[in-house]
């Protein structure tokens, strides 16, 4: 598996900001914002380009212009929501897929409630996004989700990993670049990323 830590100081600044528990939702929220529009610099800096014949006001040439091959971002709901918005100011014409996955409290699995992709998944370069990379279970099940329904050009981009989710996905899809602002210490005995910056959903949408 690649895995980039997007070390920019301006990411690692933001992460901070976002980590610190007297961050209020409305400055979480835009932080999330900037920052996923940094990351998804860094995700997409591997696009394939083309080139295209163009006429600048003084004369006309070739420059560079990204390929036909279309862009989708796929969230993984709720979470995953808070990262497009910056994804979408980067690239306002890429597609946006849904996934909606809950835990079973007593399998522990993850369990689909909600799918909605565009169309021709597997002709795109598909980049899933879910905030927070914890034990790891329900990105796997995205992922082989995705796949399943046609996916082959797949990268999962967080902004905080643990180690032992950045273990199950590579176990799982040692194909999917990984890209994480940090990978965190460990998980607690529930699941969540120490330190970590808390429920990231939470955080977003104020339902704590
Ligand atoms: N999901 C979160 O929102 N936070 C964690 O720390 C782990 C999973």
């Amino acid at each position: 598996m690649t895995l980039t830590i997007v070390s920019h100081p301006l990411v690692q600044h933001k992460l901070t900001l976002m980590r610190e528990k007297s961050t209020d939702n409305a400055l979480f929220r835009r932080t999330l914002r900037e920052i996923s529009f940094l990351l998804a610099y860094e995700v997409t800096k591997d696009l394939a380009l083309t080139s295209r014949e163009i006429e600048t006001p003084l004369e006309k040439g070739a420059f560079p212009w990204l390929e036909g091959r279309r862009i989708c971002f796929v969230s993984i709901l709720r979470a995953g929501n808070g990262l497009l918005e910056g994804m979408l100011d980067l690239i306002p014409d890429a597609r946006v897929g849904h996934i909606g996955l809950y835990r079973d409290h007593e399998t522990l699995k993850p369990v689909q409630y909600y799918l909605k992709l565009p169309e021709a998944i597997g002709e795109r370069e598909v980049i899933v996004v879910d905030p927070m990379l914890a034990t790891g279970n329900s990105s796997v099940a995205a992922l082989t989700l995705l796949k399943t329904a046609g996916a082959k050009r797949l990268k999962f981009m967080c902004l905080l990993a643990a180690p032992e989710g950045v273990r199950t996905l590579e176990k799982a899809h040692p194909d999917v670049p990984v890209f994480t602002a940090a990978i965190d210490r460990q998980l607690n005995e529930i699941g969540y990323i120490l330190p970590g910056l808390g429920d990231a959903g939470d955080r977003i949408y104020g339902t704590a």
